[in-house]
């Protein structure tokens, strides 16, 4: 396995250190077909449709084309009332069993968390996770220095209540203020492990994560700070209507983390909270090396799967002919021949989609897209 690298962030992109919030939207977009809207004249927060939350109370007044995921939907505008008026007020549910949790998960549409429990056979190990997907992304970082205290109660209550041999948080050894709060309460705590672990990009990926801490992949849980968060709320019987998402990018005045509702407009956002200082960029969601492209960004919706928006200024990065210099090759973690599947339009199952390809070409080339993809013809080493 090769060594993970420490991608070079850009000096001129500094996160601000605190969470703003936007938790009062004029409007909110849920993704649904109209065909399901027939009798509905009224929404109220925490209720779901199509499975999206609605996360405030208020009137529809009709459908916009939006995109999620890059891919434009039909979504169903809300114009919020500020009432925050709930349907019912849901119970404080009580875990003793995986069974249980999944029941909770279920209920509450936490489908990604379930699907991680349910993809186990048996569940020994459990890992929460403060490392980022990318850079220029700090959701996870900012969550446990808000949440520490929660945080590392709801992994230990977790661990004896589900009889798990280990628990571990793994940090970044560069999350300084995270590192601080939780030693500062870890002492209540003798049966859960810290481990500070290096910054190296791809740390958050399971297999990489699990490896570094010489842990087993297959009998082992792993959720982020996020996730522990989520489920921290469930259990008060709350609803995850909101979410943090990291703005940043060097087009940008100053790059934030916000918590905001889910389903919020990013142009919304961006008229309250950010400043673009150039007339020419590039935006991707979830990403500079594993996101994509947004060419429409007044119509992007912060779902329950948005992590970061990067805002870039538009470099002169034109593709040019493969130099054949091998460096896609050499970078890749999985040893795939990035080369040879660009130039026969070849697809490998074992690409990770991580991005360090086109991160690496000289030529600008965008390997990735060429080489992810299920309908493979799987290459050579
Ligand atoms: S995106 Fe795929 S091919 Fe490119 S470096 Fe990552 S794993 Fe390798
Ligand atoms: S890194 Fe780019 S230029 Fe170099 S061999 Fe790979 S595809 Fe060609």
């Amino acid at each position: 396995m090769k060594p993970l690298i420490k991608l070079e962030e850009k000096k001129d992109v500094f996160i601000v250190n605190n969470i703003y919030e936007f938790l009062n939207p004029e409007n909110v977009y849920i993704p649904l077909n109209d065909s399901q809207l027939k009798d509905i004249s009224y929404l109220y927060k925490d209720s779901y449709l199509d499975n999206s939350i609605v996360s405030v109370s208020g009137f529809p007044i009709g459908f916009e084309d939006m995109l999620i995921n890059g891919k434009k939907i039909k979504a169903l505008k809300v114009n919020n009332d500020f009432k925050e008026n709930k349907e019912f007020r849901k119970s404080k549910p009580k875990i003793k069993t995986f069974q249980d949790l999944v029941q909770v998960l279920e209920f509450n549409h936490l489908n990604t968390i379930k699907e991680k429990i349910m993809s186990l056979p048996q569940i020994d190990n459990f890992i929460v996770s403060c490392f980022d997907e990318e850079i220029y992304e700090m959701n996870e970082f900012m969550c446990l220095v808000e949440n520490y205290k929660e945080i590392l109660k709801l992994i230990d209550d977790l661990k004896k209540v589900l009889a798990l041999e280990n628990a571990v948080l793994a940090i970044k050894n560069t999350n300084v203020k995270g590192i601080k709060k939780v030693k500062s309460v870890s002492g209540i705590y003798p049966d859960l492990k810290v481990m500070l672990l290096p910054d190296k990009y791809l740390m958050s990926n399971p297999f990489y994560l699990t490896d570094y801490l010489n842990i087993p992949l297959d009998n082992t849980l792993i959720l982020t700070t996020n996730e522990i968060y989520e489920i921290n709320e469930i259990l008060k019987g709350k609803s995850i209507s909101e979410k943090y998402v990291t703005i940043s990018g060097d087009a940008l005045k100053k790059s934030l983390i916000i918590k905001t509702k889910i389903g919020v407009s990013l142009k919304e956002i961006i008229h309250n909270f950010i400043k673009i200082t150039v007339s020419d960029y590039v935006v991707y969601e979830n990403g500079l090396l594993q996101g994509y492209k947004i060419n429409d960004l007044d119509k992007v919706i912060i779902t329950y799967n948005t992590r970061c928006i990067v805002i870039n200024k538009l470099e002169d990065n034109m593709e040019t002919e493969c130099i054949n210099c091998g460096a896609c090759m050499k970078i890749c973690p999985v040893n795939i021949n990035v080369k040879k599947c660009y130039t026969q339009n070849l697809k490998s199952h074992r690409c990770l989609g991580c991005g360090l390809c086109d991160y690496i070409c000289p030529a600008n080339l965008s390997l990735k897209e060429i080489v992810k993809g299920e309908n493979h013809e799987e290459t050579f080493d």
